[in-house]
């Protein structure tokens, strides 16, 4: 191994054999110093132990060849093809290798030079095998170690101007910078959780003795990313518990009250969220729970009675939907509980401006209004509030995260120093263990179960010709007094065109159910128009509903039965699930046709819709194909969330990474024994501001 003293501060460009251009080609992957050379993690191994001898090599063979150059020449094809052909001998035997250029001659290998050979190997001529365009490794002499042959070698992520081989002898030569550097790990941290040294993790990484030892250095360097996540967290979550909240005590008799005013009586999957939260919103520090549940699984009400839970002890309430239409629908269902009490109600939306606004927010910060219902329109910076006690966010994953902390932030001007409560509400379900995670900080509820009474919703895929044999079905539901929802997915570059889609979608279902009215309802609407067609389609005077992705969220029409999604394949499959929670939300159960127009073979994705009903399930097919790393909402940054932790596969290092975080922070809370770590901290911090 290389002895050049090296420190991994050094520059990629102080290594030897770096030109400029290769150096560029280093930046281009995210490495400028030998630091960051040394974690750029191989993507997979390639077994290079045990050369094989040239004699019982078979066609078809993965093989590493170890020998010395007989003879070599290069020369040109009549197509204009160069060739570069070596014939390697060993022991055994001999092996020929061929390579191909366009536009140089390459230069002939010289004779004697000892090298290896890796590759598939074609055929095999008269008991020689050949090889085509196999990695070439200049070896050195017998006896002398080489990062390509003799081991397990490593395939790191490469770029144009950047062959496997020369990032392989970079990281070979930056080896020696490893022992240098300092490892953010106390020993005593790294013995409790079985972690291998920083350099020794480095090497192994990259030139492991076997796959184990390759997987404990990945592990090891998940763990400190995880941790300093962890940390992070931990940081939060000591922050909360170091404020204050109204406790909001909830005796039989207040309960009893709430209870006698929900028009059900709640499952036992709500009641058990109800418990965990009331043993939250009890203590005098911040709630900040997440409450999970399938679409349809009855949210609102188990958030609705925590409202009437601070209500009851004076504190005014902030209920936030992502939609106007859902903000309506909010208001209207509270309107309904609250009839004949004296919670007094402010519905705060986006379009509410002049008087009628200056008057909200008068009454809203002095005391005046109980329960504010609207859109983000809630955080604007003039709505002051005179005590807030309790946030509900509606649809968590529509909202950034930092939108929350804004309006948990605001309190009221009664009593500043304290914080409200909050409780966040997803239809998106995130699996438990993820979700703890992605919003660490937060304590997490999930409603179990479904609301009894409820007939399946059946769905199946069909394509565009299968298409039209559904107007029989369609009619019949119409006819039975049912009614329909249709979908039109949201073209990402141009709500245009799915404005025109759903336009001339609208005029074609008009036509064709003659003694029905079809309403049209899309993003461009005017605020009150859109409310007047939700409306009229919630009273039933309009039966089907052409839409855009307006109703994705949280709409609850019971007698709608029938939901067609065009353009099914556009949407992702927590998406569309959620779409067809919007059907069977009565007794009579529901059909979901989603309509396939990719003309693609067999779209496996969709069928598992078709075969799936539980939200969570899918959720994780989801997770699947599209990764961790959205949830942290840290791809516009163009940085992913981990580079060395692989979610879900790595929560048991996540697990022990929150242990060790937790106790770092108990002995050291400024982490001041721990520069390093209290370093990676503060970049994690600022990389994930909005999460
Ligand atoms: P989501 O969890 O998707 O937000 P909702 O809160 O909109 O679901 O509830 C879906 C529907 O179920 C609503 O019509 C609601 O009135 C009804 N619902 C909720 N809980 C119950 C219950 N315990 N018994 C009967 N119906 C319920
Ligand atoms: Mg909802």
């Amino acid at each position: 191994m290389n002895t050049v003293a090296r420190s991994h501060a050094d520059d990629v460009g102080s290594l030897p054999g770096m030109r400029a251009a290769r150096r560029e080609a280093f930046v281009r992957l995210g490495v400028e110093t030998l630091g960051d050379l040394l974690r750029l993690a191989p993507r997979r191994y390639e077994d290079r132990r045990h050369p094989r001898p040239t004699a019982d090599i078979e066609a078809g063979e993965t093989a590493l060849v170890v020998g010395r150059v007989r003879s070599s020449k290069s020369f040109r094809t009549r197509a204009g093809l160069s060739i570069l052909e070596a014939t390697i001998a060993d022991a055994s035997g001999t092996a020929i290798a061929r390579w191909f250029y366009r536009g140089f001659m390459p230069t002939p290998l010289p004779e004697d030079r000892r090298v290896a050979l890796f590759g598939v190997v074609k055929t095999v001529k008269n008991a020689q095998p050949e090889f085509k365009s196999p990695e070439l490794e200049r070896l050195a002499e017998e006896g002398v170690d080489d990062p390509g042959c003799g081991r397990f070698v490593p395939v790191h992520p490469r770029t144009a101007g950047l062959s496997a081989a020369v990032v392989r002898r970079a990281v070979w030569d930056a080896l020696p910078a490893a022992l240098d550097v300092p490892d953010p790990l106390p020993a005593p941290l790294r013995a409790a959780h079985d972690l291998p040294a920083l350099g020794e993790t480095l090497r192994a990484l990259h030139f492991p003795d076997d796959l184990e030892e390759a997987e404990r250095a990945r592990r090891r360097l998940a763990f400190d990313e995880l941790l300093v996540h962890e940390l992070l967290l931990a940081e939060r979550r000591q922050a909360r518990r170091a404020t204050a909240a109204p406790p909001l005590p909830f005796p039989a008799r207040v309960r009893a009250r709430i209870e006698a005013r929900l028009p059900f009586e709640l499952t036992p999957g709500q009641v058990k969220a109800v418990d965990e939260i009331v043993a939250d919103l009890e203590q005098p520090v911040p709630m900040n729970r997440l409450l999970q549940g399938d679409v349809g699984s009855g949210k609102t009400a188990v958030a609705v009675y925590a409202l009437l839970g601070a209500v009851a002890r004076g504190l005014q309430v902030a209920f936030m939907a992502p939609t106007e239409v859902l903000a309506r629908q909010h208001t209207q269902t509270l309107e309904r509980m609250l009839t004949g009490s004296r919670v007094r109600l402010e519905q705060l939306a986006g379009g509410r401006r002049g008087k009628g606004r200056t008057a909200a927010l008068a009454r809203i910060a002095a005391g005046e209004a109980d329960v504010v219902v609207g859109t983000h329109a809630v955080l604007s910076a003039d709505v002051q509030f005179a005590d807030l006690g309790l946030v509900i966010v509606d649809e968590q994953h529509k909202f950034g995260v930092r939108q929350r902390r804004e309006l948990v932030a605001k309190g009221g001007t009664k009593a500043a120093w304290r914080r409200p409560h909050c409780l966040v509400m997803t239809a998106t379900p995130i699996p438990r263990t993820l979700a703890l995670t992605v919003w660490g900080d937060m304590e997490v509820s999930v409603i179990e179960g479904r609301i009894p009474g409820r007939a399946p919703v059946e769905t199946c895929v069909v394509t565009a010709q299968e298409a039209r044999d559904v107007m029989p079905r369609v009619r019949a539901e119409l006819a039975a007094g049912r009614q329909a929802y249709v979908i039109y997915p949201l073209v990402e570059e141009s709500d245009k065109i799915a404005l025109k889609d759903a336009q001339a979608g609208h005029e074609r279902w008009t036509r064709a159910l003659p003694e029905h009215r079809v309403g049209l309802l899309h993003g461009r609407l005017k605020r009150d128009e859109k409310e007047r067609v939700m409306e009229a389609f919630r009273t039933g005077e309009v039966a089907v509903l052409v839409a855009t992705v307006v109703v994705e969220v949280g709409v609850d029409v019971p007698n709608a039965s029938l939901l067609i999604v065009e353009h099914a394949e556009r949407f992702g499959l927590s998406q569309l699930h959620q779409l067809r929670g919007r059907i069977g939300r009565g007794t009579t159960g529901g059909l979901c046709i989603l309509v396939d127009r990719s003309r693609e073979e067999t779209p496996a994705r969709l069928e598992i819709l078709a075969a799936d009903t539980d939200g969570f399930a899918i959720a994780e097919e989801d997770l699947k194909l599209r990764g961790v790393g959205d949830l942290f909402g840290t791809r516009q940054h163009g940085r992913p969330a981990f580079r060395a932790a692989v979610l879900p596969r790595d929560l048991p290092v996540l697990m022990e990474a929150r242990t060790a975080a937790d106790a770092l922070l108990s002995e050291d809370p400024a982490l001041e024994a721990h520069p390093a770590l209290a370093r990676a901290l503060k970049a994690r911090r600022s990389l994930l501001d909005d999460v």
